[in-house]
């Protein structure tokens, strides 16, 4: 199992074109506790798996067991996906790879991925064949959640929402997808909700 997981990290580091260092840094680590879980000499604390699945492109459950499952032989590039969105009219752009994107006269950086607060929190459950999307955030005209994403292997659905909306929205049913919301408050952030 911990030989899994080490030949996991480093596989994944390489494919990234990551070195160690680079890796350590940005998942806020010593480059030396990246090697020691490559050489199978430790393994990464529970609290680091969350940012360790982001910054190799798994999910967590594929780290835990040291594999990637389901995960088609092309297929993967959405999770290099970046979401983008316009502070002055709120467009929501996407690029899977390297863009200069602008909107309104202004350049536009990517939003930054952060695990959801209780605020941004979407409840992820099962219903028939689609997934229900809920929320208790405010949907009013001055704070409200502006976009939804479900994010797979190999596709995106994205969902533009409106002040005075719904706090709920049903997804058709992604596997392994993650899940985000967006919010006017803050337009340069993205909050991942876990199903
Ligand atoms: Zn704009
Ligand atoms: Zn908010």
């Amino acid at each position: 199992m911990q030989h899994n997981v080490s030949e996991l990290i480093r596989r994944r580091r390489q494919e990234l074109g990551l070195t160690q260092a680079a890796l350590a840094k940005r998942i806020h680590v010593s480059a030396k506790a990246v090697s020691k879980w490559e050489t199978a000499a430790g393994l990464p604390d529970a609290a680091l798996v969350p940012a360790l699945s982001e910054a190799l492109g798994v999910s967590a459950d594929s780290l835990l067991l040291g594999q990637i499952r389901q995960n088609p032989p092309d297929g993967g590039n959405m999770k290099r996906i970046k979401f983008y969105q316009c502070p002055d009219c709120g467009n929501m752009l996407t690029a899977t790879g390297k863009a200069e994107l602008s909107c309104c006269g202004r350049r536009l950086s990517p939003m930054q991925i952060r695990p959801a607060d209780d605020a941004h929190r979407l409840t992820i459950t099962d219903i028939e064949t689609e997934k229900l999307l809920t929320w208790r955030h405010p949907m009013e005209k001055g704070h409200h959640l502006t976009f939804l994403a479900a994010v797979g292997y190999d596709c995106v659905h994205i969902v533009r929402l409106y002040p005075e909306g719904a706090q709920e929205h049903r997804l058709p049913r992604i596997p392994w997808a993650k899940y985000f919301c967006g919010c006017t408050e803050d337009m340069t952030t993205l909050y991942q909700s876990n199903p």
